[in-house]
């Protein structure tokens, strides 16, 4: 198997209660170990066609991998996001919000305004433009859809329902409202450093 399911940093009821146990348990053990489980399928049927010569089913596989690949990778991002702690950006990382959306608040309500607005299911997030080198926020629809190559997530809010629904029903402005009382931006700040030390050549060699 190429990926595993990570463990988490805290237990399912350390969000309480901002997002439920009941929540967290079925949304990284059901839902994320299945995106998991997704991404070692369409890597093995790939396997196959190769070893075959056989590529008719190669789209439908590389829009699996895509989905599932990006559905783990968001997911291994958005629980290292969270802490029972919560606390403020500071330092570097908020003058760089600041510079980049003009205030913090506007920070804030520019990547709100995202998460409310995604059609369908999908995540917000503030991510490092690596050839731009700034700042930008995003969409992305789905797990994979509407993002451009080189931009790595810094912080990213799940708005898939399975995300919140059993908590927050229909109230979506509420989980959003609560996710802003649980981010650990210690770890935005440590991807925030290494992106913009490193993510550069990843684009430009
Ligand atoms: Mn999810």
């Amino acid at each position: 198997m190429t990926y595993t399911l990570p463990d988490l940093n805290y237990d399912y009821a350390a969000l309480e209660p901002h997002i439920s146990a009941r929540i967290m348990e079925l949304h990284h053990s059901k839902h994320h170990q299945a995106y998991v489980t997704g991404a070692n399928v369409a890597l093995a049927a790939m396997e196959e066609a190769r070893a075959t010569d056989n590529f008719g089913n190669l789209p439908k596989l590389q829009k699996d991998l895509a989905f599932n690949l990006g559905g783990h990778v968001n997911h291994s991002i958005f629980w290292k996001n969270l802490s029972a702690e919560g606390g403020e950006a500071s330092g570097e990382l908020l003058a760089a919000i600041a510079e980049y959306f003009g205030s913090y608040e506007a920070f804030t309500k520019h990547f709100t305004a995202a998460a409310m607005g995604i059609q369908g299911s999908g995540w917000a997030y503030l991510a490092w433009d690596s050839l731009g080198n700034r700042l930008v926020i995003g969409q992305l629809y789905d797990q994979q859809g509407n993002l451009a190559m080189g931009n790595i997530p810094l912080l990213m809010l799940d708005m898939w329902e399975h995300a919140f629904y059993l908590d927050y029903q229909n109230v979506k402005a509420d989980y959003v409202k609560a996710f802003w009382n649980i981010i650990n931006w210690d770890d935005v700040a440590k991807r925030f450093e290494s992106v913009k030390a490193n993510s550069r050549s990843l684009l430009l060699g």
